[in-house]
């Protein structure tokens, strides 16, 4: 990516803040003491591509970016563009000159780790002026929050409170029943019985054929959808369900 071509007039001030009074209370990794008051995450969607991208910005007095320019381009797609848009949100302490403060920025973009506890883009602060970028995944597929929190989902079928448990999730294409087959026979009593006894029992989830990072889920049980699952299974001896 070009760089800009600067101001002429454009001053680099050495940033002012306090630094004595800063360092008795900041960590290393304190952006303060680099005079940051907010460093915006950059975006960084599924797959993450891994790349350096420093940017060059601009802070105007009030402590604000009035441009974001990428003086690095790792050759990525989108890594530029991201770390641009991320930087230009990023907020300083203000300053009593008129100019503006000239500086560089730097993203690292990490790439993507496997974790049972987090998801999303998480960031590590370094002094100065780095950010640290990588990308969680999941490998816990959690269920949606409640919007009900205080009404705890029942089994339809047997009254009991469901709860929460996590369940290995099977990937895949599902085996198909050739109608008129013998298995059609037992796959259509499992079917009416996972309906009608056992709705709630699943020691698996299914999630289709694409692969994700989650290797389990969680999912909502009850105790005697579980028990009559398995009572059903000894009755069916070496039924595998297509389910
Ligand atoms: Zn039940």
């Amino acid at each position: 990516m070009a760089i800009t071509s600067r101001v002429a007039l454009t001053v680099i001030v050495v940033l002012s803040v306090a630094p004595l009074a800063i360092a008795e209370i900041a960590e290393p990794g304190d952006p303060r003491v680099d005079g940051v008051r907010h460093h915006e995450a950059p975006r960084y969607p599924k797959c993450g591509l891994d790349g350096t991208v420093a940017v060059h910005v601009e802070v105007a007095s009030d402590g604000t970016v009035s441009t974001a320019s990428a003086i690095s381009d790792p050759q990525i797609l989108l890594l530029t563009p991201w770390a641009e848009e991320a930087a230009a949100k990023w907020v300083f302490v203000p300053s009593s000159s008129k100019w503006s403060r000239s500086m560089t920025l730097t993203f690292i973009f990490e790439g993507t780790r496997s974790s049972a506890n987090e998801s999303g883009v998480i960031t590590r602060y370094e002094n100065p002026l780095t950010l640290h970028v990588e990308l969680a995944e999941p490998t816990i597929a959690r269920l949606p929050a409640q919007e009900n929190g205080d009404l705890a989902p029942r089994c339809e079928i047997h009254g009991e409170d469901l709860i929460l448990e996590i369940v290995p999730i099977r990937y895949g294409v599902q085996r198909g029943v050739i109608i008129g087959s013998p298995e059609e026979v037992v796959a259509r009593e499992y079917w009416d019985a996972l309906e009608t006894r056992f709705p709630h029992g699943s020691e698996y989830v299914r999630f289709g054929c694409v692969v994700g990072s989650e290797k389990r889920a969680e999912v909502m049980i009850c105790q005697s959808c579980r028990e009559a699952r398995r009572t059903w299974f000894e009755t069916h001896p070496g039924y595998s369900p297509p389910d």
